[in-house]
């Protein structure tokens, strides 16, 4: 059994290796929990006599496998109640990470497995991320930054990267949300700011900033027979 705390390292330990790849400083972990290098040393330490870790001064931090096995099962919890307080409670999507972050610490496979199946099985949790199976496996989909995509593609939100509460509130007040269907119009040279229209209704302009943070599949869904 690990403690809390425990576990949320073994968790940003997979997060920061997943975007960055290789070893994972103890700057960047201390960064990410936002605690003191010196803190963060002593929990490796722990960790590693747990063989939850691999360590090597100077080199970096790395998962063993039973360590990356814990850290995506919470992953999973994290995700399934994100899941299960979005479309069952009816919660907004920019108040579910913190709630989910107490729950994804409580410790019964049972309960998960329960819940998992009453929800459907779902593949992606509100965010657009992808909830792991019982076995690990994520589902993974063709997703990409929308500062990627040319004038006249249609696209559908998928996901965040930003996850802040101030950023969803900024969709929210646009009409954007997971599922929107995007059209895009122009894009400024000057700036890379986009004009799209949401939904066949719309048109909004969004910044490069925001852009970057919208992950979108390409569809060949249309209302305007284009
Ligand atoms: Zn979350």
């Amino acid at each position: 059994m690990q403690s809390q705390t425990e576990e949320n390292y073994l968790k940003a330990i997979f997060k920061i290796a997943e975007q960055e790849g290789g070893k994972v400083s103890t700057n960047a972990l201390a960064d990410r929990l936002h605690t003191k290098a010196s803190s963060v040393t002593d929990m490796i330490k722990k960790l590693a006599d747990k063989q939850l870790v691999c360590y090597e001064k100077y080199q970096g931090v790395e998962l063993t496998s039973k360590g990356e096995e814990i850290a995506i099962q919470i992953i999973r919890k994290h995700r399934l109640w994100e899941y299960f307080l979005v479309y069952k409670l009816g919660f907004t999507w920019d108040k579910v990470h913190e709630i989910a972050e107490e729950l994804e610490h409580i410790n019964s496979e049972e309960l998960i497995d329960r819940l998992d199946n009453f929800l459907g099985n779902p593949q992606y949790d509100p965010h657009g991320d992808p909830i792991p199976n019982k076995e690990g496996k994520f589902a993974t989909h063709q997703s990409f930054q929308l500062d990627l995509a040319q004038p006249n593609d249609l696209v559908l939100i998928t996901g965040v990267i930003d996850h802040s509460a101030p950023f969803l509130q900024y969709l929210a007040q646009h009409g954007l949300a997971l599922g929107s269907l995007l059209t895009i119009k122009a894009i400024e040279k000057f700036d890379q700011s986009i004009q799209l229209v949401v939904n066949n209704e719309k048109i909004i302009f969004i910044s490069h900033q925001v852009a970057k943070n919208l992950l979108v599949v390409k569809t060949a869904y249309s209302n305007t027979g284009e």
